[in-house]
């Protein structure tokens, strides 16, 4: 007979759960951000082979603090700075295990109507938040879906864009048409992904040139690259445009892109992975201008806005021309409510069939937090990186690398005088990695116009003054012992 776990003992080893992150998350100051460990380290603690008996959860538990805990990078960590944040929080977490309790698997409203609806209702309260047009509302023509990440949000983009430049053809026939899509040189390689996936091949990304001050996307050559295209029989079809591109956060110029869109008839994607939590706030959304010409928007909540990975937010403004482009009806799916017309399938707006009931943790994180708290986490999060960027431009032997609207700073050591690139660049990246070694903090890098450039992202909510001033504290020392 199996061993089904009771609700009592599910509630008995619920509990120690829940306690053993609290742990975790009270503990995380004082462990190593990274593992100093090689590879194979935790795969050779476990067993080569299954279990064949069960095990009581307790000794699970035990191995989540001598095998797993130690070979991890802690996300989390209050001086966790790289890349972009993707912070979870104690809402964000509970609602997820709710999501995991009930099991709910919502590929089409008939199969569990609150777990489209809250969704539904729960991207119309993001979209007010963030003030986006009232045309990706659920209420309008457009409305929200909850996809795993950004990446899946551009590949849905890409593929209605291509639904629409072929007239509706792309359904029957596919990429019968060269087909191209347009971003700048400083657009996520997601987007690479997704035109490949698409099946344009690379050929069918068109990379153009940014301003190299702002390294935002230059408008003129984006006009220049379309019309060199339609001269040589190629078809544009989409732009997708960044607002805080990954190595810089970097804005784009959204109105003027938008407007050659609309000139073109091409499909404008905006990719606001990171960067969109900060239009939270009233004062920052400056950021998003030009939006009410964008066909789709994401932004992922997991990245800045509490939220436990996954769960990014992604917009249409018109979800007919989507669902068109993707819906399949076999007939084991068919069902009253569908046909009815009158309910939203979200298995329509999405690659895969099955979801789960991932609003539920975005529900928990707007509920707990109100808008007031998520703005005050947006605030205080940029406050902490401003504070950092302070400390670069106070010590000579640094410099910023562009400018920081959010919470990213980008900086280096200066080159000496007559130091070569090469060799500064090697300066900086052995600060880097030995910063990384310390185990006390975790900074990642980039290269901006060529150069070798550190990158400090904050976003942690366990992150305070203190572990910003650790961290400079620690750079500047490391620069010392470089003799710099
Ligand atoms: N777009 C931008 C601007 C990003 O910075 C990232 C990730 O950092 C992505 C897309 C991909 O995000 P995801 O992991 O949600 O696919």
């Amino acid at each position: 007979m199996a061993n089904h776990i009771t609700p009592d003992e599910f509630r008995r080893h619920g509990h120690a759960v829940v306690d053993w992150i609290a742990d975790y998350w009270s503990g995380l100051d004082s462990l190593p951000v990274t593992s100093a460990d090689p590879p194979g380290t935790v795969a050779a603690q476990l067993p080569a082979r299954p279990p064949e008996r069960g095990e009581p959860l307790d000794r699970l538990l035990a191995d989540l603090d001598t095998v797993i805990t130690p070979g991890l990078t802690h996300w989390q960590h209050p001086r966790f700075f790289g890349y972009f944040p993707a912070n979870t929080s104690g809402p964000s977490v509970l609602g997820d295990l709710v999501s995991a309790g009930l099991g709910v698997q919502g590929m089409l409203w008939s199969t569990g109507p609150a777990c489209t609806e809250v969704e539904t209702v729960v991207l119309d309260w993001l979209a007010e938040l963030l003030d986006l047009p009232a045309r990706f509302r659920s209420t309008g023509s457009g409305g929200g879906v909850i996809q795993d990440s950004a990446s899946s949000a551009i590949l849905i983009a890409v593929l209605a864009a291509l639904h629409r430049a072929g007239g509706g053809r792309w359904r029957e026939h596919g990429v019968d048409r060269p087909y191209r899509v347009y971003t700048s040189g400083q657009g996520h390689s997601a987007i690479e992904k997704a035109v490949r996936i698409a099946g344009l091949g690379d050929a069918g990304l068109r990379t153009v040139a940014v301003d190299p001050q702002t390294l935002a996307l230059d408008p003129a050559a984006l006009r220049t690259a379309i019309e060199a295209d339609r001269a040589a029989g190629l078809v544009p079809a989409a732009v997708v445009a960044t607002i805080g591109t990954t190595s810089t956060t970097a804005v784009d110029p959204v109105p003027a892109i938008g407007e050659l869109c609309r000139e073109y008839g091409l499909w404008l994607h905006v990719d606001a992975a990171y960067a969109g939590a900060a239009a939270i706030c009233p004062e920052l959304r400056h950021t998003h201008a030009g939006l009410e010409h964008a066909d789709s928007y994401c932004f992922d909540p997991h990245k800045w806005l509490l939220t436990g990975f996954d769960c990014d937010a992604f917009w249409v403004a018109d979800r007919a021309e989507l669902i068109t482009a993707l819906t399949v009806l076999p007939e084991y799916l068919r069902n009253a409510a569908t046909e009815s017309g009158a309910v939203l399938d979200y298995r329509d707006w999405q690659v895969p069939l099955g979801r789960r009931f991932r609003a539920l943790k975005l529900w928990f994180v707007l509920r707990w937090y109100g808008a007031e708290g998520l703005r005050a986490h947006i605030r205080d999060t940029i406050a902490l990186a401003d504070g950092f960027a302070a400390r670069v431009e106070a010590d000579r032997r640094f410099e910023l690398v562009g400018a920081h609207p959010f919470t990213l700073v980008c900086f280096r050591l200066r080159s000496a005088g007559d130091t070569a690139d090469a060799d500064a660049d090697a300066v900086n990246a052995e600060l880097l990695a030995r910063v990384n070694a310390t185990g006390r903090a975790y900074l990642t890098h980039t290269r901006v116009g060529g150069r070798y450039t550190l990158r400090l992202a904050v976003g942690s909510p366990y992150t305070g003054r203190e572990h910003v001033t650790q961290t400079w504290q620690l750079l500047a020392d490391t620069a010392t012992e470089l003799k710099r």
